[in-house]
């Protein structure tokens, strides 16, 4: 059976998913979707921007035959190639433990071998693995990996190398992976996964949004999930809140509801407000309607309602470091209108003419409280004006005007739900987005292709979901007004029948 790296990073964001790749039916996975191409081939253009730094040699990929590339990779090895992209080197785990109770071959693929001097089994030089990685930070992930290449390494080439090197998307972007420390935690993680792929059942599933949506398993996960009424489709469910919660036999949403808060509160992490709110949350989804939190906002506070209002929306390109969509709807109740303005950066270099757009509308409606769902658009705003060095006296006012109808609607609130995301939200509410595949990953997307094509219907597609997430935003922040309103008024009525 064959091991590689890829399965060891999975394992380590989900036990399951590797389990799954090696031993269930492929026909049942998910087709790829645009967010995982687009991942794909923003790897691509970052190796390719790193490889052009140097000269480098890579064995012929040969479909199916590992061993044709593993012998090419020796022969480059052996002729000592400075740079080899992309080699292929096999290992017997046998070779490594004597625990193994059956035969498990590991691959090994790394994106660079890097020659330098030493003595290994090609003569008085030897090499070094170093992999190319999208992300920012040495994730404790990359390094296990890239341990595990070095590892494979030391067996051909018969000497283990002093390092391995992570090339991350910072400015000093070669970082050193202690293999001292690395590698015994990469083979206790492997042993794991080696125990797991032994077991008839795979490991439970954790359904997580951050890493489940890129997974080509999640339909299946999220069905079995929702089948067993999952506690991690609650809200305010970890996986380390999941762990201390099975550790007190609480593994059902009826076993949830049902205990008290203060069962909870002197767990690590928890405290009386966040053990409230999740059996609060329970007892929500279980009755299917929304329930006031004893840390709910005073009345007037959350009943506001002014006579003109501003719903605010951004699309951000993060690899550019780009606020290219600044959206406002502008609501007037008094004259009962809505108008909505969308200022659009058609390039990167427009963002500062957006910002100046944006600043001229809301100084339009001085007194406009500025409703926005979440703190990206609060933190935006003042990076913005940090940017363009805006004066203290345009911006401040502004930040002040900012309400985050996320933390008014969490603070107040449990609705039935399995996340506080606007889209889940606002579609527990009846709203519908005009497209229903877009999604603020997806604009990242399509401005990229925007950018690559000048298909204007890639930016008319990003404006359209822009303005449907004001009115989204709109529509919650309504329900929030209605609903406390209306629940204040029996509470009154009631009080006044005693
Ligand atoms: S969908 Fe989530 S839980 Fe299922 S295998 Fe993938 S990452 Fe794991």
């Amino acid at each position: 059976m064959l091991i590689n790296a890829e399965h060891l990073l999975q394992y380590q964001r989900c036990k399951r998913r590797p389990v799954l790749d090696i031993n269930a039916d492929k026909s049942q996975r998910d087709a790829p979707n645009d967010l995982l191409a687009k991942l794909h081939q923003d790897k691509i253009a970052y190796h390719r921007g790193i490889l052009a730094g140097f000269t480098y040699e890579q064995p012929k990929y040969s479909p199916g035959n590992r061993e044709a590339v593993e012998a090419e990779t020796l022969e480059l090895m052996q002729r000592g190639v400075e740079y080899i992209y992309h080699g292929v080197l096999l290992s017997n785990y046998q070779d490594w433990t004597d625990t193994a109770s059956e035969k498990y071959t590991l691959l090994s693929r790394p994106d660079l071998l890097i020659k330098q001097p030493g003595q290994s089994c090609f003569g008085d030089w030897m090499y070094v693995p170093a992999s190319m990685e999208l992300g920012k930070r040495p994730k404790q992930e990359y390094q296990a990996v890239a341990a595990f290449h070095a590892q494979v390494l030391a067996n051909v080439q018969g000497v283990t190398p002093d390092t391995a090197w992570l090339l991350l998307r910072t400015k000093d972007s070669g970082y050193p992976v202690d293999l001292a420390k690395w590698t015994p935690q990469m083979l206790k993680i492997l042993e794991e996964f080696i125990q797991a792929l032994q077991v008839s059942d795979a490991p439970e599933m954790f359904i997580s949004r951050q890493k489940c949506n890129l997974c080509h398993w999640h339909s299946q996960c999220y069905a079995i999930a929702q089948s067993q009424n999952h506690l991690s489709l609650l809200p305010g469910v970890t996986p380390v809140r999941y762990a201390q919660l099975q550790a007190l036999s609480l593994t059902t949403l009826e076993s949830l509801a049902n205990t008290s808060p203060t069962t909870l509160e002197d767990l690590p992490g928890f405290d009386s407000i966040v053990a409230t709110k999740l059996v609060i949350q329970a007892q929500s989804v279980i009755e299917k309607r929304p329930l006031i939190l004893p840390t709910s906002l005073p009345k007037a506070e959350i009943t506001f309602t002014a006579p003109v209002e501003l719903y605010f929306d951004i699309e951000a390109q993060p690899d550019l470091d780009l606020d290219y969509l600044l959206g406002v709807l502008v609501v007037d109740r008094q004259k009962n209108t809505q108008q909505f303005y969308s200022f659009l950066a058609e390039t990167p270099a427009d963002e500062e003419l957006v910002w100046q757009q944006f600043l001229d509308l809301v100084w339009q409606y001085p007194n406009a409280p500025i409703y926005h769902f979440c703190v990206y658009e609060f933190d935006t705003v003042k990076r913005l004006a940090k940017l363009y060095r805006t004066p203290y006296s345009l911006v401040n006012p502004v930040l002040n005007r900012f309400v985050d109808i996320y933390e008014q609607l969490i603070q107040s609130v449990t609705l039935p739900v399995e996340s506080y995301a606007l889209k889940v939200i606002a579609r527990w509410l009846g709203f519908e987005w005009r497209d229903k595949e877009a999604s603020g990953a997806k604009c990242i997307y399509w401005y990229d292709k925007w950018l690559e094509t000048g298909d204007r219907s890639f930016l008319e597609i990003i404006q359209r979901y822009n303005e449907d997430d004001c009115h989204a935003t709109r529509s919650v922040k309504d329900w929030l007004t209605n609903f406390f309103q209306n629940e204040y008024s029996i509470i009154q009525e009631s009080e006044a029948s005693l």
